[in-house]
């Protein structure tokens, strides 16, 4: 086994500093020397895999570098680990396909306090039609819960909704019973977002427009993947001690906002991180992943594409015009 080859991307840096992406083929002695040896089944596409691969973002913090910042499979070997051959495994965030190589390659060594097992009921495709976007949804919805919204206090807004963190959010929601305003720049998603649950869309232009420091109250609560002006105006328009998780920047990474909000109406902002979540609170994360997102919706929100398939779907996913979640299949010829 240790001589047969298999395939992985790789990404280089060229005399210009440029990002390449090639197909290549590696054994068994050019992984790194991690504990656990994963034969990956899937991986996906997430926004900053997009820019890993186009090189439009610094992500790559070492080079070569194999990206893909998530991974389902099936370990082959454990090391001393507390995992054995054929447990099912998933594995997102700890800088995996940033600074450790990551998920787009059939076969990967990792570190066993990456890996959370695989909960009763989800096969390795749809951990990864989840994956690190829908463990960040999940992290956001639990984030809205500690901060005490209900159903019955009103909508809960989502941006960014036909995205990947945006289109499980809103499943997570409206199978918890929320009434969900889903935010979309396109409106080819409504029909999609209709039948992920969204009992309401409004624009992104709408939603983009300044807001003053307080407008009328209209959220409950919000999940917000863009930043900038979008999350300006929906602290503005949260209610009186309502909550706002904050997990994205697919707009901007500034936030022009007053203390209107907080001071005056007691709302909380609440970061979301999904990349060094502690293991306690991720494997509680997709404890419930597996038991609350349905399994028809999981399928109407991912799209399977093969490793040939990334460098082109990498542009898509940078420019804002994937829906939902792009799963690879690391075993398709
Ligand atoms: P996607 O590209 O799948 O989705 C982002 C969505 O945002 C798009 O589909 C689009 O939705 C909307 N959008 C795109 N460009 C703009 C814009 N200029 N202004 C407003 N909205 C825009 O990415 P993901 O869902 O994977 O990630 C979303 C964000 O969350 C990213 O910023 C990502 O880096 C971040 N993220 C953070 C994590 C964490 O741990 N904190 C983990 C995972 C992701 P529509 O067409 O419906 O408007």
């Amino acid at each position: 086994m240790t001589e047969t080859p298999f395939k992985a991307l790789l990404l280089r840096q060229d005399d210009q500093g440029k990002t390449q992406a090639a197909i290549e083929s590696l054994t068994l002695a050019d992984l790194p020397a991690e504990e656990v040896l994963v034969r990956v089944e899937y991986s996906s596409l997430n926004y900053k895999d997009g820019l890993a691969i186009t090189g439009t973002g610094k992500i790559v913090l070492q080079w070569p570098m194999v990206p893909g910042i998530d991974l389902a499979g099936t370990v082959v070997e454990g090391g001393n680990s507390q995992y054995r051959p054929g447990d099912r495994v998933v594995l997102t965030g700890w800088s995996v396909g940033e600074k450790y190589w990551g998920g787009y390659s059939q076969l990967q060594r990792v570190r066993p306090e990456w890996l959370v097992p695989l909960p009763e009921g989800l096969s390795t495709a749809q951990a990864m039609a989840v994956g690190t976007a829908g463990l960040t949804a999940m992290l956001c919805v639990m984030a809205l819960e500690d901060g005490g919204v209900t159903p019955d206090q009103g909508p809960v807004a989502v941006s960014g909704a036909a995205g990947g963190v945006g289109s499980v959010a809103v499943a997570l929601l409206a199978g918890r019973g929320y009434q969900v305003a889903a935010i979309s720049g396109r409106e080819s998603t409504h029909d999609y977002l209709r039948e992920l649950g969204a009992g309401q869309i409004l624009t992104r232009d709408a939603m983009a427009a300044r807001a003053r420091p307080l407008e009328k109250s209209r959220w409950a609560g919000a999940i917000d993947t863009t930043g900038g002006e979008i999350l300006a105006r929906l602290l503005a328009e949260t209610h009186y001690g309502g909550t706002v998780a904050a997990c994205g920047l697919a707009a901007d990474y500034k936030l022009p906002t007053t203390v209107m909000p907080f001071i005056l109406r007691n709302v909380r902002l609440q970061g979301v991180d999904s990349v060094m979540c502690p293991l306690q609170r991720r494997t509680q994360a997709w404890q419930r992943i597996a038991t609350e997102l349905p399994a028809n919706l999981l399928n109407a929100i991912n799209q399977v594409a093969s490793l040939e398939q990334l460098p082109e779907l990498a542009a898509a996913i940078v420019a804002g015009q994937v829906r939902g979640r792009v799963v690879i299949d690391l075993q398709r010829n």
